[in-house]
């Protein structure tokens, strides 16, 4: 076997200083210029800890101000199944006081996003209805609801609920208070869209009617922010793509312009939330600045923005070029709560780099908490008391054997080597890195390999890490290997015999009808030659046919993407790409097919009318289940010659890579801690005799 022993190597820069900067903002300064935007974290207003403990982990590793995400003033701003945070009256005060002395006993500002939803809303658990400044559909069209027309008093009643909150939310310690004016999902944006605005009072019409209400909230607060707290404001400037939405160079600009030096702070954005939150497949880092670099040409006030910051000279740019004051970061500073501190001391390389895969995004649609591709510590800190950077030192310096360089083996290998111990890695291809390293030859998905290179950056800081490539270990070599544990992290591979998530059955028609390619086959290069027809099946639903389709188109074939579900990718929706993947796969000239099946002989047909689909090819890239590499583990397994045998990631079940890579983690802290990990719940206590069980 080749290995490779990694040497030592440190790094030291301080190119970086004007990052650390303080920054006054109002009456507080910011220690320095990260700053952790609000963003949905899942662990709402009743998984208290776990919010808290996320939230107190950014300030730990150096983001100057932490910010909570959209917190609901009142009930009738109730987005359950969102679950966010709430400051409904007092009862809620206990948990925000203990937030804030978590966040500032790391020295970081906290602040806090009071908002509405307005429009968003659905108050379902509480019943009331949806408020808004016209009477109209909710802004989610597949849900039935709409709002009603606030009157006078209604607005009257919301300013007030949102000065109560502010008032708690000083009481509570807050450094700054937000006015949420952002995303569609905010009342006072409602009233500031002509598409949701079609008042004919003093708070419809003309724009300064329409950010009426903006501005008053705004006076509110520094009414009761009295010099004591700032006051920020969070603002889409721009909504790309909206009928009648603000354009960054017409009334978005107008509307800073008005209200320029109002507030402390501007936070500003681009809305909805698939365009704030867009993927790297979809856009480069700082792809929000043409829009956002307006704001500090017309306020003195400090300017936030955001775009998937990771890369330091850049932010340093940002600052001295004048686009930005403050550097927002919301996926970045959950894929590495430590990226602050990691600048400073000059670990460029040990920065854990956003890939820009919103699986974080995807679990707000769930309504649980957060999960991250890069960071499978993430939402883990007080649930299992997992730090980011320290895994659990275990007393011993045992040697591990870990079979496959997947993410889920890299990772493993990697937690196991950060705790002070030896691990050998053998891999049977020549490159480590696994799916990752496949995938991220994709269009688009290059900031993919960032999983892979992490934790090889990782284990090259060890001088116990070995390693081997080019190696499939038979059996015999594994058991006679003597490690303390093995871990098996084999991965899985694309199935090519019609078996996906709506078809459970093989297909051996499908075998003798057509050249089946897997996404497998297409990513390691065995495609056809010459131009053809090609139909790439998806029944799958996440992003793997899109970028096959893409794949196939870019080598001169033409294809027809082809899928039994009603959507195209279905579950893009989650990550916010569906739109962008349907129009990449139209504007690429690829025909799409929704609600049409592959049959067991292989014919196609339409799911609503029962009829067959003309669609003929040669060729067929299949799309489907995934099949667990689980031979070695059952081999070894059977054997029972190795006492502490383990497995990890794609070879338990496929995955995405985010599981993938936690399954990883999870494997080396069960090693760490003896074979078991112990973890937390969120419990509601239940009120004594607060049920009256007699009927009436
Ligand atoms: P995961 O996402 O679970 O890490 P991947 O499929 O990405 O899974 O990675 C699994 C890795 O394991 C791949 O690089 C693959 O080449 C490697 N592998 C599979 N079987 C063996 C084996 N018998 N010996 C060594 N490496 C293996
Ligand atoms: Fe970035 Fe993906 Fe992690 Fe979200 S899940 S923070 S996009 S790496």
């Amino acid at each position: 076997m080749g290995g490779r022993r990694y040497s030592q190597k440190t790094v030291n820069d301080h190119r970086y200083q004007c990052l650390f900067e303080p920054l006054r903002i109002g009456p507080v300064t910011a220690p320095n210029r990260f700053y952790a935007v609000p963003h949905a974290t899942g662990h709402g207003w009743n998984q208290p800890h776990g919010a808290i403990a996320l939230r107190a982990m950014k300030a730990e590793g150096g983001w100057g101000t932490v910010c909570v995400q959209i917190t609901e003033i009142a009930p009738d701003s109730d987005m359950a199944n969102h679950p966010m945070e709430r400051l409904w009256d007092d009862t809620d005060l206990p948990r925000h006081i203990t937030q804030v002395e978590a966040i500032k006993k790391h020295g970081s500002l906290a602040a806090i996003e009071l908002g509405h939803g307005g429009m968003r809303c659905r108050n379902i658990t509480t019943g009331l209805p949806v408020i808004g400044p016209s009477a109209m559909p909710v802004l989610r069209p597949e849900v039935p609801l709409q709002s009603m027309a606030m009157h006078k008093r209604d607005i009257k009643t919301f300013r007030q609920s949102h000065k109560r909150a502010a008032i708690r939310a000083k009481q509570a310690g807050y450094d700054i208070l937000y006015i949420y004016a952002a995303h569609d999902i905010s009342l006072i944006s409602n009233f500031v869209s002509l598409r949701t605005n079609q008042r004919n009072d003093e708070y419809g019409g003309s724009l300064t009617n329409r950010i009426r209400l903006f501005r008053e909230v705004i006076e509110d607060t520094l009414d009761v922010a009295a010099g004591e707290r700032a006051v920020a404001v969070r603002f889409s400037v721009a909504e790309p793509g909206a009928k009648y939405g603000l354009k960054h160079d017409e009334e978005g600009r107008d509307i800073v312009e008005a209200l320029a030096e109002l507030p402390d702070l501007w936070d500003v954005n681009i809305s909805g939330w698939s365009h704030d939150s867009k993927t790297a497949r979809f856009s480069e880092e700082g792809y929000q600045q043409p829009y956002t670099e307006f704001v500090k040409t017309l306020t003195t006030k400090p300017v936030v923005g955001v775009g998937r910051f990771i890369s330091p000279d850049n932010m340093v740019s940002l600052l001295q070029q004048g686009h930005l004051d403050l550097i927002g970061g919301a996926r970045p500073s959950i894929a590495d709560p430590f990226l602050p501190n990691k600048i400073k001391a000059g670990r460029l390389d040990e920065i854990r780099e956003c890939i820009g895969c919103n699986i974080c995004v995807s679990m707000d649609s769930y309504g649980v908490p957060l999960r991250c591709t890069q960071n499978p510590t993430i939402s883990e800190e007080w649930r299992s008391q997992w730090h980011p950077e320290s895994p659990a030192l275990s007393t011993g310096r045992q040697s591990h054997l870990v079979i496959g360089a997947g993410p889920a083996g890299l990772e493993c290998a990697a937690t196991l080597i950060r705790a002070g111990h030896h691990v050998t890695i053998a891999e049977k291809r020549n490159k480590a890195g696994g799916r990752v390293s496949l995938e991220s030859s994709l269009p688009g998905l290059s900031t993919w390999a960032r999983v892979r290179d992490y934790r090889l950056h990782q284990l090259s800081q060890s001088a116990n890490a070995y390693l081997y490539l080019n190696s499939e270990l038979s059996i015999e070599e594994i058991e006679s290997f003597e490690a303390d544990n093995v871990v098996i992290a084999t991965g899985a591979k694309w199935r090519n015999d019609g078996v996906g998530s709506t078809h459970f059955e093989p297909a051996p028609a499908l075998q003798s009808s057509y050249r089946i390619l897997t996404p497998d086959d297409v990513m390691q290069g065995s495609i056809p030659d010459a131009p053809t027809d090609i139909i790439v099946y998806d029944d799958d639903h996440f992003y793997m046919a899109s970028l096959i389709a893409a794949c196939l188109q870019q080598h001169g074939h033409h294809v027809s993407y082809v899928t039994p579900l009603p959507q195209i990718a279905t579950w893009t929706d989650n990550t916010l790409e569906q739109t962008d993947i349907i129009s990449s796969m139209r504007d690429a000239g690829i025909s799409m097919y929704p609600n049409t099946a592959i049959e067991s002989d292989g014919t196609f047909c339409n799911v609503l009318s029962l009829h067959k689909e003309p669609l003929t090819t040669g060729t067929l890239a299949f799309v489907g289940a995934r099949q667990s590499n689980t031979a070695l583990y059952d081999r070894l397994l059977e054997r029972g010659k190795i006492q502490q045998l383990y497995r990890a990631g794609d070879c338990i079940t496929p995955g995405i890579i985010q599981a993938a890579v936690l399954s990883g983690h999870r494997v080396a802290r069960t090693i760490l801690g003896g074979g078991s990990i112990d973890t937390h719940r969120e419990q509601v206590l239940l009120e004594k005799h607060s049920f009256n069980t007699e009927t009436p």
